[in-house]
């Protein structure tokens, strides 16, 4: 691990400069630093994450789900769940935030690069993934298929229109929704995220798939895929901990001798098999 430096722990203030409502619950904050060379220097890959802090609100790991690859600004998408994130949802476009990091492992992009890829996420979990699909996308050497499975619990809760409207413009790519409760004026399937794969190519020799989304969901979707075909290095997803230094300094993120924050959050299922996580048993 590299020697830690005080610039490693230490928030750079970030610009909120827009903020699209994504639903009720989530948000998406598109930021730059507000010293133009941080912004120059910065560079990050698809499944890392920023700690964001508000000053006597805490701080949070949030994945980015904007593209190094569209050389657009940081994107991060943040659901409302405690004193941080509520705190966030507050705030207008023109705020100051603090940033640190990027940190974590990212997505093997190169192995990535040369499968065809089945993305199945649910909720906030598509926010990681826009970032990897976009990343494949505005990739000129990616010339496989890509197919998203994507579970919201009601019409309303489906979140990133904006994404599924432009992924599903390009031939190459097949995007299918689901709500977990439909109603009267919605049209399209019902029922948990797994019962898309009936209405998708699955090909486990071609296919890599990659998993995002609540604990239940990933545990399900596992399963379904193993019995598939899909080996344990062509099966991937991410691991949610509550978090403290982002770094591997305090251990809060601790999962079986692995920590979230240097070691993942992005894992295989060969990876997580050797170690005791409940998303897997
Ligand atoms: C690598 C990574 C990437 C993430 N990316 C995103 C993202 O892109 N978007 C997003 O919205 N979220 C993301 N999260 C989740 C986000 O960091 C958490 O939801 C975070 O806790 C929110 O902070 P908060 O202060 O708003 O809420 P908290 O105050 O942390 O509360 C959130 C919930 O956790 C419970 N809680 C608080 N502390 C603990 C504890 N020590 N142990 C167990 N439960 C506790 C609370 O009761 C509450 O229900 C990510 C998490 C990780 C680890």
């Amino acid at each position: 691990m590299k020697t830690l430096q005080p610039e490693d722990y230490l928030p750079r203030p970030a610009i909120i400069k827009e903020i699209i409502t994504e639903n009720s619950q989530i948000k998406t904050f598109v930021l730059s630093f507000a010293n133009p060379e941080q912004n120059t220097d910065f560079s990050y890959q698809p499944g890392q994450f920023m700690m964001v802090s508000i000053p006597h609100c805490g701080e949070a790991p949030i994945s980015f789900s904007s593209t190094p690859a569209r050389k657009e600004m940081i994107r991060l998408s943040v659901r409302k769940a405690g004193k941080l994130t509520s705190a966030l949802h507050e705030l207008q476009a023109g705020a100051i935030i603090g940033l640190r990091g990027p940190y974590g492992k990212p997505f093997p992009m190169d192995y990535l690069a040369k499968r065809d890829l089945l993305f199945v996420a649910g909720g906030i979990g598509l926010a990681p993934l826009c970032s990897v699909i976009n990343s494949c996308l505005f990739n000129p050497d990616y010339h496989g298929r890509i197919s998203i499975l994507y579970g919201s619990r009601t019409p309303e809760d489906i979140a990133f229109m904006g994404e599924i409207n432009f992924w599903r413009q390009n031939p190459d790519v097949k995007c299918l929704l689901t709500v977990d409760q439909g109603t009267s004026d919605w049209h399209g399937a019902t029922g948990v995220v797994t019962t898309l794969f009936s209405q998708t190519e699955i090909n486990p020799e071609q296919q890599t798939a990659i998993i995002c989304g609540p604990p239940m969901m990933i545990k399900a979707v596992i399963s379904e895929l193993n019995e598939m075909g899909f080996g344990d290095d062509d099966i991937i997803t991410t691991m949610e901990r509550h978090m403290k230094c982002g770094v591997g300094v305090c251990r809060h993120c601790h999962m079986d001798g692995k920590l979230v924050c240097v070691d993942g959050p992005v894992f295989s299922l060969r990876q997580l098999k050797e170690l005791d996580v409940m998303e897997i048993k």
